[in-house]
C-alpha cells in the first residue's frame, strides 16, 4: 500500500496534521489496551484508497545540529514515501529551512504536494501565494487546529498514488518474522528455507522494506515469507532509532495475513516487542507467537508450562495466537511451521452462518444473561458475521451503551468454544436494532 510522509522543518505542524488525518479523516483501528501507540506512524483510508502515513517529525535524532535532523528526516520520507507532503507555515513565510528542503525534494523526483499550515484566516489564505517560488506548484492551504483543507489535501494525495497493482492470482498466503533485532529472524528464514521439504520458486526484493521469498511446501500450498531482517538498511540514519525499526515492522504487518512473532526465548519479551505485537493484533492479522533459540534454555519439565504462563500475562490480548518453542539452530519444531501458518490463516477466513450463529447466541444467553443495569436490560437479537480477515461480527442490540466489555468477552469467548478461531483475532461491533 502506498506511504505518505509529512516532512517540514520543527513547528510546522506537522504532528498536529498527522493527528488530525489520522483522528478524523480515516479511519484506523482501535486501540489495544496496554500498548503505547506509535505516534509516527499510521494506516487508514480515503476514498477507498489505502495508504500509510509517516510522521518524520516524529522520528528524533538527538544531539544532531538542526539542519542534519532536517535533512536525515527528509531523507527518510524520499527513501521510504511513494508521495511527501511538504509542510510550510503560512505565518512565517518561506525561511532559509524551507528553501533547503525545497532542493532536497527536488532532485529526489518524488511526488510532492505543498501544504501550507496555519492558514486561519482569509488574508494568510492570500499570502500562500508566495509559496509558489518554492517550485511544486500549486500550494494547499490548511490549518491544522481547524481542520481546513484536509480533504482538499488527501484528495491530492490518492491522487498521486501509483497505479495499484493487481495481485489477484496471488495465491499464496503471506507471513512476516517480526521481533526485535537478535531475536533470531534471519536465522529463521534461513531455516526454514533450508528445510528440504520446502520449494523456493523466486526471491525478489519487492519493496523498500523487505524481502519477499515465494515458496511451496509439500501439500503444495504456495506462501510468500517477508522478511525485513534480511534487509540492512545503509547508514546510520536507518538504524538511528528504534521508532523507525518499530515502522519498518509495521509495515511488514499490513503486507501479511499471519504474522510470526520471534521472541528470544533466552532472554524473554521486551517493551518493543509488546508495540509491535500490538499492532499486528489492532491490525487484524492471525498470529502465531515463536518462542526461538530454545536449545540454549535449561529445561525441565515444567519450564515450558511456566514460559507459556508468563507471556500470556504479559501478552493478554494475545490469547488467542499459538505458542510454539522453536530453535533456528537445532530446527526443533520447524517442519510444522507451515501447516500451522495455513490453519490459522484458514481460521481467519472462516465464515459462520448466521442460523449457526444465532444457535450459539440463544445458547449463550441462557448460560449467562444479559447483564441489567439499573432497570435497564441488554437485549441482543441477532449476531451475524459481516467480515473475514479478521472475522468480523455484528450484534444488534438494544442499546450499545449496555453492552459492557465482560459480556463482549463472553460472546467472543464462547465463538471462540464453537468454532475454531485459534490463531486469529475477532471483533465483535454492537449495532442498535432499528
Ligand atoms: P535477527 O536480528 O532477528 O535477524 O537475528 P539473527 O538471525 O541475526 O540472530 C541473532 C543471533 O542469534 C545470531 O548470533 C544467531 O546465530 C543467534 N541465533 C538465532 N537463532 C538461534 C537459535 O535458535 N539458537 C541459538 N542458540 N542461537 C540462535
Amino acid at each position: 500500500i502506498p506511504v505518505v510522509a509529512i516532512v517540514g522543518r520543527p513547528n510546522v505542524g506537522k504532528s498536529t496534521i498527522f493527528n488530525r488525518i489520522a483522528r478524523e479523516r480515516i479511519s484506523i483501528v482501535e486501540d489495544t489496551p496496554g500498548v503505547t501507540r506509535d505516534r509516527i506512524y499510521s494506516r487508514g483510508v480515503w476514498l477507498n484508497h489505502e495508504f500509510s502515513m509517516i510522521d518524520t517529525g516524529g522520528i528524533e535524532f538527538a544531539d544532531q545540529p538542526f539542519m542534519t535532523q532536517i535533512r536525515n528526516q527528509v531523507d527518510i520520507a524520499i527513501e521510504e514515501a511513494d508521495v511527501i507532503v511538504f509542510l510550510v507555515n503560512a505565518r512565517e513565510g518561506i525561511t532559509d529551512a524551507d528553501e533547503r528542503i525545497a532542493q532536497i525534494l527536488f532532485r529526489s523526483h518524488k511526488e510532492v504536494i505543498l501544504a501550507v499550515n496555519k492558514a486561519d484566516n482569509p488574508e494568510q489564505r492570500q499570502d500562500i501565494y508566495d509559496f509558489y517560488s518554492l517550485g511544486f506548484g500549486e500550494p494547499l492551504p490548511i490549518s491544522g487546529t481547524q481542520g481546513t483543507g484536509l480533504g482538499d489535501l488527501l484528495d491530492a494525495v490518492v491522487a498521486h498514488f501509483p497505479p495499484e497493482v493487481n495481485d489477484e492470482d496471488d495465491q499464496s498466503i503471506k507471513f512476516s518474522l517480526i521481533g526485535r533485532p537478535n531475536v533470531g529472524k534471519s536465522s529463521l528464514v534461513n531455516s526454514i528455507l533450508g528445510e528440504e521439504r520446502v520449494i523456493v520458486s523466486n526471491i525478489e526484493g519487492t519493496t523498500r522494506d523487505a524481502i519477499d521469498t515465494h515458496f511451496t511446501d509439500e501439500t503444495g500450498q504456495e506462501f510468500t515469507m517477508i522478511d525485513t531482517a534480511g534487509i540492512r538498511k545503509r547508514g546510520r540514519v536507518y538504524e538511528a532509532t528504534e521508532k523507525y525499526a518499530v515502522m519498518r515492522a509495521q509495515r511488514a504487518i499490513d503486507r501479511s495475513d499471519v504474522v510470526l512473532f520471534v521472541i528470544d526465548g533466552a532472554d524473554g519479551l521486551r517493551e518493543q516487542d509488546k508495540k509491535v505485537a500490538g499492532y499486528a493484533h489492532e491490525a487484524g492479522r492471525a498470529i502465531i507467537i515463536l518462542v526461538n533459540k530454545w536449545d540454549l534454555v535449561e529445561k525441565d519439565t515444567k519450564t515450558m508450562g511456566e514460559f507459556t504462563e508468563k507471556l500470556r500475562g504479559q501478552l493478554q490480548y494475545l490469547e488467542y495466537a499459538p505458542i510454539i518453542f522453536v530453535s533456528a539452530v537445532t530446527k526443533q519444531r520447524l517442519k510444522q511451521l507451515p501447516e500451522m501458518i495455513k490453519t490459522v490463516s484458514e481460521n481467519q477466513q472462516r465464515r459462520i452462518q448466521s442460523s449457526v450463529l444465532n444457535d450459539v447466541l440463544l445458547r449463550a444467553v441462557a448460560i449467562t444473561p444479559t447483564p441489567n443495569v439499573k432497570g435497564h436490560r441488554l437485549r441482543v437479537y441477532y449476531l451475524t458475521q459481516v467480515a473475514i480477515k479478521p472475522p468480523t461480527f455484528v450484534v444488534f442490540v438494544n442499546d450499545p451503551d449496555l453492552f459492557h466489555f465482560s459480556y463482549q468477552r463472553f460472546l467472543i469467548n464462547q465463538l471462540r468454544d464453537s468454532f475454531d478461531f485459534s490463531g486469529t483475532p475477532i471483533r465483535l461491533i454492537a449495532r442498535k436494532r432499528k
